[in-house]
């Protein structure tokens, strides 16, 4: 899928929204929730536009598999590696962004 014209997310990586990055690559882009629920809450997305992560996991298992990775280095550099990491799915799961983006929460310890 293309990126959408009405998605929040494709404006943020496309620089349109202002966003504070925290990486970068040719497929990837993380950036700091506006709303953070940890110390450190970082989004993680695709370049390329995908609803959720099942659509993601179904087009390009490896990008899903890389937005694994990237989550663990910035886990690395926050928290000694560690990390919950959250794919909200769904309207009654509490996704409000449909564009697919990994949650990041690191840099302290977390409730369970
Ligand atoms: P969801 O509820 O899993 O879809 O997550 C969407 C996330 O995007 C929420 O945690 C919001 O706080 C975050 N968010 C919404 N708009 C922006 C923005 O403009 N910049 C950074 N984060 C945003």
């Amino acid at each position: 899928m293309s990126e959408s014209q009405d998605c929040l997310f494709c404006k943020i990586i496309a620089g349109e929204i202002p966003s504070t990055k925290v990486y970068e690559d040719e497929t990837a882009y993380a950036f700091k929730d506006i709303n953070p629920k940890a110390k450190v809450h970082v989004l993680i997305v695709p370049r390329r536009h995908y609803a959720n992560v099942a659509e993601l996991a179904k087009a390009d298992p490896a990008e899903l598999a890389h937005i694994a990775e990237v989550a663990q280095s910035i886990a690395d550099k926050e928290f000694h590696g560690a990390y919950r990491l959250v794919f909200n799915t769904g309207l009654d799961a509490g996704q409000t962004v449909f564009h697919v983006h990994a949650h990041v929460l690191t840099g302290e310890k977390l409730d369970e």
